[in-house]
């Protein structure tokens, strides 16, 4: 039985490294150095690889067939919606080719309020299904909450209720790894079920001043103090964000994640 993988589909912010536009109109890199690889960033998503090889996936983000693609990822066996922010739900439409390669619903879980607004934005993606053909994304769906912990592809996953700003969002803990994209702040709950981790990837928006929704560098090092996991991964990293400037002034602990990086969520 080996562990769980984890690839990084994305790891940028809701616009993407580089934004749109630019002087040339190459992209606006903002402070990070076009010339290295790993500034490019898409938006944040993650696939987990359960022992037995199926795959969950959270968020389904509106550069979710060129990441699937990239990183070699033939099917999705389960989906997970942190939240409803178009940054993680506007590729739901490949859902329908997710479909076709189960050749079923696609097992779906969110929290009653993302699959509230998921229906109004998608309507026609929550129409019943006639059993014939995926002409558009069928989805089993199944409402979660923070404090839950439920069985996804043999994998214990733990729900944790995250303080997104304006809104919530959804993180996940399987064994000692956590997944918390798209959050500014947490309250004892979530910080207690995040304790003794071994592997913590978290939201780090930016560098500089606090931000209304999302954690800056000062944020995380104060839940890394806090919680000292062994390992803490960054995503949803914006245009402050150069991976060199990280590499050279992070604690050893503490590192940036990269589209398309691979990991062992054990150990
Ligand atoms: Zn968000």
């Amino acid at each position: 039985m080996s562990n769980p993988r984890v690839i990084f589909l994305g790891t940028g912010g809701s616009a993407g490294t580089p934004l749109i536009g630019g002087a040339d109109g190459g992209g606006d890199w903002g402070e990070c150095d076009p010339a290295e690889p790993r500034n490019r960033r898409s938006r944040p998503s993650i696939v987990i690889q359960a022992p037995d090889g199926r795959r969950l996936l959270v968020d389904t983000g509106p550069d979710l067939r060129s990441q699937l693609i990239a990183c070699n990822i033939p099917k999705i066996d389960a989906l997970l919606y942190t939240h409803s922010h178009a940054d993680h739900v506007a590729g739901l439409d490949e859902v329908r080719i997710l479909n076709r390669l189960i050749d079923r619903p696609l097992p779906a879980y969110a929290s009653a309020a993302c699959w509230a607004e998921l229906k109004l934005r998608f309507d026609y993606a929550f129409r019943a299904w006639t059993g014939q053909g995926f002409f558009r994304p069928v989805f089993a769906t199944e409402e979660i909450q923070p404090g839950e912990t439920l069985e996804i592809l043999g994998m214990q996953v733990r729900v944790i209720g995250l303080d997104h700003g304006y809104t919530k969002s959804l993180g996940l803990r399987i064994g000692n790894f956590a997944y918390c994209t798209d959050v500014v702040r947490m309250d004892e709950a979530a910080l207690s079920a995040l304790e003794g981790l071994d592997i913590f990837v978290v939201d780090c928006f930016t560098r500089h001043d606090a931000h209304p929704t999302h954690a800056n560098l000062e944020q995380v090092r104060n839940w890394v103090t806090r919680l000292q996991p062994k390992r803490t991964i960054l995503t949803h990293l914006g245009p402050s964000m150069d991976y060199a400037w990280m590499s050279e002034n992070l604690p050893a602990n503490i590192e940036p994640a990269f589209d398309g990086q691979v990991i062992h969520a054990a150990g």
